[in-house]
């Protein structure tokens, strides 16, 4: 299957993009996680995408496109995907419609995962990532007492961008750019949303209903 999710920052894409991939057996290919390694290994890529994300704001589309058509022309990703993060905007989703049709493929479904601002910035200000196996927790609804990962044993940090400045101006980028896509899919027929409130099993659930 060939899957997108969308939905703003902390609405729950990240964590349940890795429980549906391991699910349905497919790469979860999630353009923040992909940016973040490359700022954090000090490459060319993370070089030209940091500004922009310190700020809250969209890397340029030329950037990101280009990366995205490298990670989906890897082997693990022939069969199926499920992206995270991508596309962000109209012109990301033109691009990727037009990339899957040169390989006569086309996506299967949208999924969006539908929260209201008050949780969405509830779950941002508590959310904490682990720096070895990049699982996702949050403060109080995970009940972390500590910093480190039950997982793995790595330490849990909290990313630059969820600052109360940043996430208010990544919440307006969402409005005004990412939103639309829920319109563009609407019209392209293949969008399902879900309610992703309540237990991280529960919206799980949801999503894996509304991929069969
Ligand atoms: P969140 O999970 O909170 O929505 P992400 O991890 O997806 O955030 O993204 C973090 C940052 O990485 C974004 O604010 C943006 O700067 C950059 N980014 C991620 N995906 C894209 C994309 N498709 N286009 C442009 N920038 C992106
Ligand atoms: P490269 O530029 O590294 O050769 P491409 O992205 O042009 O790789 O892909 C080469 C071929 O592999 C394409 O013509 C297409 O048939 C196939 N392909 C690439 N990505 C995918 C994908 N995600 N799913 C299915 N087929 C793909
Ligand atoms: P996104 O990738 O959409 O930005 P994340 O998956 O990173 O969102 O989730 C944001 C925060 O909310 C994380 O701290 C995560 O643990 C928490 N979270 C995710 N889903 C739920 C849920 N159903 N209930 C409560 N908290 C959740």
């Amino acid at each position: 299957m060939r899957i997108v999710l969308v939905g703003p920052p902390g609405a729950g894409k990240g964590t349940q993009a890795q429980f549906i991939a391991s699910h349905l057996s497919i790469p979860k290919i999630s353009t923040g996680d992909i940016f973040r390694a490359n700022v954090s290994g000090g490459t060319e890529l993370g070089r030209q995408a940091k500004a922009y994300m310190d700020r809250g704001d969209l890397v340029p589309d030329e950037v990101t496109i280009a990366m995205v058509r490298d990670r989906l022309g890897e082997d693990d990703a022939q069969d199926g995907f499920l992206l995270d993060g991508f596309p962000r905007n109209v012109p990301q989703a033109e691009t990727l419609k037009k990339m899957l049709a040169e390989w006569d493929l086309r996506l299967d479904i949208v999924l969006e995962l539908v929260v209201d601002e008050d949780e969405v910035v509830r779950r941002l200000s508590g959310r904490r990532t682990c720096d070895k196996c990049g699982r996702i927790w949050h403060v109080d609804f995970d009940d972390k007492q500590d910093d480190i990962c039950d997982d793995c044993g790595g330490h849990l940090f909290q990313r630059d961008d969820d600052k109360e400045e940043v996430v208010r101006h990544r919440l307006e980028v969402y409005a005004e750019q990412t939103s639309p896509l829920v319109q563009f899919y609407a019209d392209e027929g293949i969008l399902v949303g879900i309610d992703a409130t309540g237990p991280v099993e529960e919206v799980t659930n949801r999503a894996l209903a509304a991929l069969r």
